[in-house]
């Protein structure tokens, strides 16, 4: 086993700055750190040598359909679209969109459920993504800090293609993905989770589904935190509304918006720290009435 310095902090920040905060060759937004000469080779960082890359092409250039060139070439010239001409920018808000609901945020809680571990995008002049995602055994499958991603399960991948990063459990079930429109300063998220009680929570782009059954669909939340929490602890509260509630009600300064919500469709919600919030528990029940 060979043993190896870590990279320093500010060696980092420099690597980081110089690729755009992304992949060099797709611009993916989750990375690694990677030597262009190996490091078993080498024995040392050096800025020269180290640059960005994505699970995808880090494993093409491991297998050699990317070549050193290339990676050297995309270095200087990375197609990260994270770049941005100063760091002193200021912080401009995102909106986040999960299953058709809207959510202007800042520092967003994209989701955290129970046995399916938890997702975080805060935002500075580039989105930051935090995640810890458990595999089916509840063992860590993947983690992300600031965007430096390490997979701890073979099982599992993340690709970046057309600006969609998507979270995989073997080879064709999809858990999560993030499309990422920059531009517009916008995130949508979808997902298919199955639960250990065998509910199946999808969020597509016409709502969040348990099973067959909406539950949140339509809502716009400005200046909240955002949430999707499943969880299989009881809630106290205090929460502003449960149960069935459509159309265009607005609400605002609350804990949690939701709690237990189904046909939640097109309100408003201001200042709340959390949108969504469901136990594993109603979830369940409603699978069975
Ligand atoms: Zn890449």
């Amino acid at each position: 086993m060979e043993v190896r310095e870590p990279i320093p902090d500010d060696l980092k920040r420099k690597v980081r700055q110089q690729c755009g905060f992304g992949c060099v060759i797709c611009g993916s937004p989750i990375y690694d750190y990677d030597h262009i000469e190996e490091y078993a080779t080498v024995q040392k960082h050096t800025f020269e040598n180290l640059v960005l890359l994505c699970p995808t092409c880090h494993r093409k250039k491991t297998n050699g359909l990317i070549t050193k060139d290339t990676v050297r070439t995309a270095r200087e010239n990375p197609s990260s679209q994270f770049r941005t001409s100063s760091d002193n920018l200021p912080i401009q808000p995102y909106s986040l969109n999960i299953g058709g609901n809207v959510i202007n945020t800042i520092n967003g809680l994209v989701f955290n459920i129970c046995e399916f571990g938890w997702m975080v995008i805060r935002f500075s002049n580039y989105p930051l993504i935090y995640a810890e995602i458990l595999d089916e055994n509840g063992e860590r499958a993947v983690e992300i800090r600031e965007n430096n991603y390490t997979l701890c399960a073979r099982t599992w991948d993340i690709e970046y293609v057309g600006k969609i990063l998507t979270f995989r459990n073997g080879p064709r079930k999809i858990f999560a993905s993030l499309m990422f429109d920059i531009e517009n300063r916008s995130i949508s998220v979808s997902g298919n989770i199955k639960l250990s009680n065998d509910v199946r929570i999808k969020i597509q782009d016409n709502g969040i589904y348990a099973d067959d059954q909406l539950l949140a669909h339509g809502n716009q939340f400005l200046d909240c935190g955002a949430a999707i929490i499943i969880t299989d602890q009881p809630v106290m509260g205090p929460y502003l509304f449960s149960g069935r509630l459509i159309g265009n009600i607005m609400f605002q300064n609350a804990g949690i918006a939701g709690l237990n919500s189904i046909e939640c469709k097109d309100n408003h919600f201001f200042r709340c720290q959390i949108g969504f919030v469901w136990t594993k528990e109603f979830l369940s029940n409603l699978n069975n009435s």
